[in-house]
């Protein structure tokens, strides 16, 4: 039976990491996989999760499981980190899910069951994990126009014109904030105005996030979700910890479904529970445990957003001082757009071919898509990187 398997695609990621481990040149940079990097390279465990796993470990008492949804001391602290006081919570519905990536499969699956026949709208491009697994669970997907590669930023106008097609029973799937993998985002007023385009055609919002706290801060980066949350009658939201909080590893996220009548929610949050019951029973504890101990303290609390305002004016300063170096060896504002775009990535906008020749002339590692992990870099290498992006004619 399992010769009737066939080799699935290599994931252009992994294979990127497995070339860049092979490089011998000790000058190569990597700018290939999306995980945080200080300036020494290493992806850090967060203080204040340090702290929490060694309250856990004296407190905890028992490894039995949780509920099938997670604890709902989680869905709280999470649902207030994401969403404010913006939805009465007695609408929303949530399911602590395997990370982000959990979470969004969760969503489709739901959407499977709700509205089969659903188009599932996805940004072009989009973090390629979207498409595979709209795919894989079985529903139709279309693109809607998003990054302009000549100014670096949201083609606003394509984007207006391509959802205006979305009918009701779609979904469309929008990034909460740095984008991935563009980097490029929506303006409050440009929030607003899909709000509109999705009150007209009576399509339903699906917001990713999973950069919260990488952009502008926690607040402005979770104002565009909390819009659409508050102005439109339904809504999921797939939030992930992984990179905010540092537990990659761990699988920490959550699943939320906001219905427009609150009668709706026990009957939404026992579906949410029974595809959590088919898909892998119990939910992951230990880094929900650990979120809901930060964000319920104020001492962790105020460790973990000091942390995390640290790691994003990293990246702010790497692109500021990228683009800087970029404007001063090309005389030109032509990579201002390096500044503009927030997050972990921004995509430079070139060709394969480009990204080659970066890799093998200078042993710099991107995805052939041109994203770069700005936390790749440091104060060193964002010179070498400028250079090189000059010496190759980008
Ligand atoms: N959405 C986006 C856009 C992402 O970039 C990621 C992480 N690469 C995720 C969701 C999910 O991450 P995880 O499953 O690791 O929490």
């Amino acid at each position: 039976m399992l010769t009737n398997l066939t080799a699935q695609p290599a994931d252009k990621i992994l294979e990127l990491v497995g070339m860049y481990r092979a490089d011998p040149r000790d000058t190569k940079i990597d700018l290939g996989v999306g995980v945080y990097k200080d300036a020494s390279g290493n992806t850090p465990v967060m203080r204040a999760v340090k702290i929490a796993e060694k309250q856990l470990w004296e407190r905890e008492t028992t490894k039995s499981y949780t509920g099938l949804a997670g604890d709902p001391a989680f869905h709280d602290a999470m649902i207030d980190l994401v969403l404010g006081t913006s939805v009465a919570r007695d609408r929303i519905a949530a399911v602590a899910t395997p990370g982000g990536t959990g979470a969004i499969r969760q969503a489709m699956e739901l959407i499977k069951m709700m509205s089969p026949d659903a188009i599932i709208w996805l940004s072009n491009p989009t973090w390629p994990n979207h498409p595979s697994i709209v795919k894989y669970v079985g529903l139709s997907m279309r693109e809607y126009r998003y990054f302009d590669a000549e100014t670096g930023g949201v083609d606003f106008a394509g984007m207006a014109e391509d959802l205006a097609d979305a009918k009701p029973g779609d979904v469309v799937l929008l990034h909460g904030c740095c984008h991935n993998p563009t980097g490029a985002n929506l303006t409050l007023p440009e929030w607003a105005e899909v709000i509109s385009i999705l009150q007209e055609t009576g399509a339903t919002p699906m917001i990713d996030i999973a950069y919260q706290g990488f952009g502008d801060g926690l607040e402005d980066d979770a104002a565009g979700v909390r819009m659409v949350a508050s102005e439109m009658p339904e809504c999921l939201i797939a939030a992930s910890c992984s990179k905010n909080f540092g537990v990659y590893r761990e699988r920490t996220g959550i699943l939320m479904a906001i219905s427009e009548d609150p009668k709706n929610t026990a009957v939404t949050q026992g579906n949410l529970a029974f595809l959590n019951r088919q898909n892998f029973s119990f939910p992951p504890d230990h880094g929900a445990r650990l979120v809901t101990m930060i964000l319920t303290d104020p001492e962790l609390r105020a460790d973990w957003q000091a942390e995390l305002e640290e790691v994003r004016l990293n990246m702010l300063s790497l692109r500021k001082q990228l683009a800087l170096e970029l404007q001063t060896l090309a005389n030109s504002d032509r990579f201002g757009f390096l500044a503009q775009h927030r997050g972990m990535f921004s995509r430079l906008g070139t060709s394969p071919e480009m990204v080659a020749k970066l890799r093998d002339q200078h042993g710099i590692y991107m995805v052939s898509d041109s994203r770069m992990n700005i936390a790749g870099l440091n104060e060193e290498s964002v010179s070498i990187l400028a250079k090189a992006i000059i010496d190759v004619g980008i």
